[in-house]
């Protein structure tokens, strides 16, 4: 996508897109649909000390750590910003980041809501907040009881979790409920198109 020299002043440049949602809203899924879409995205591959699933691989899903590395990154300032999901860290490391940058392309993180504000809260981050809502709080449920592996106390955490992330919304720049898993891809798709070419 070259702009010729003309129009360079208007052209923005490493845009960050931040999205977000609560637990088992499909943001995963829907990520990954709108990175095959989209070539001038990049995912940012965070750090956690969660383990490894079967279906994952290391460097590509996550950078997988123990906790003393993580804390170690920490410790060092090489986190934009990190969070303590349900007993594990995650976080998003400043060098990941450039390396995007560096590329030219525009990082696309997935991160949890207490992330999400910690990027907000950074002045030096031009970044779009985007929100992944359920179409209602009883379909997440049905949706986390689908996923299995949940035990009920972990269950009923996440549900409660869910209500207060919903919460806080209207700190976010755009909302997409995940209704339907085809639409709520054409809207992030919207989403990033328009802000790509806004002046
Ligand atoms: P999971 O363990 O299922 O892959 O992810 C659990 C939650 O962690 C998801 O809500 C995901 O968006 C969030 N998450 C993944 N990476 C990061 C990160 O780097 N920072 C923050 N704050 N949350 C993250």
């Amino acid at each position: 996508m070259n702009i010729n020299g003309l129009y360079e002043d208007y052209r923005r440049e490493g845009i960050f897109f931040v999205v977000t949602g609560p637990s088992g809203v499909g943001k995963t899924t829907l990520m990954e649909k709108l990175l095959g879409r989209d070539e001038g995205l990049s995912y940012s591959v965070s750090h956690t000390t969660r383990k490894q699933r079967p279906n994952e691989t290391d460097g590509e899903d996550y950078y997988f750590v123990g906790e003393k590395e993580f804390f170690r990154i920490k410790d060092d300032g090489g986190f934009l910003e990190w969070a303590e999901i349900y007993g594990d860290y995650y976080g998003t490391s400043r060098g990941e980041i450039e390396r995007i940058r560096a590329s030219g392309l525009d990082p696309f993180l997935d991160i949890d809501v207490q992330g999400a504000e910690q990027v907000r809260n950074n002045s030096a981050v031009d970044a779009v907040f985007i929100f992944i809502a359920p179409p209602s709080l009883k379909e997440l449920e049905t949706r986390i009881d689908n996923r299995g592996a949940e035990g009920s106390e972990s269950r009923k955490k996440r549900l409660n979790l869910a209500r207060d992330e919903l919460t806080r919304i209207p700190d976010f720049d755009y909302l997409i409920v995940n209704q339907d898993l085809e639409q709520a891809t054409d809207d992030l798709e919207s989403v990033i198109r328009a802000e790509r070419i806004k002046i």
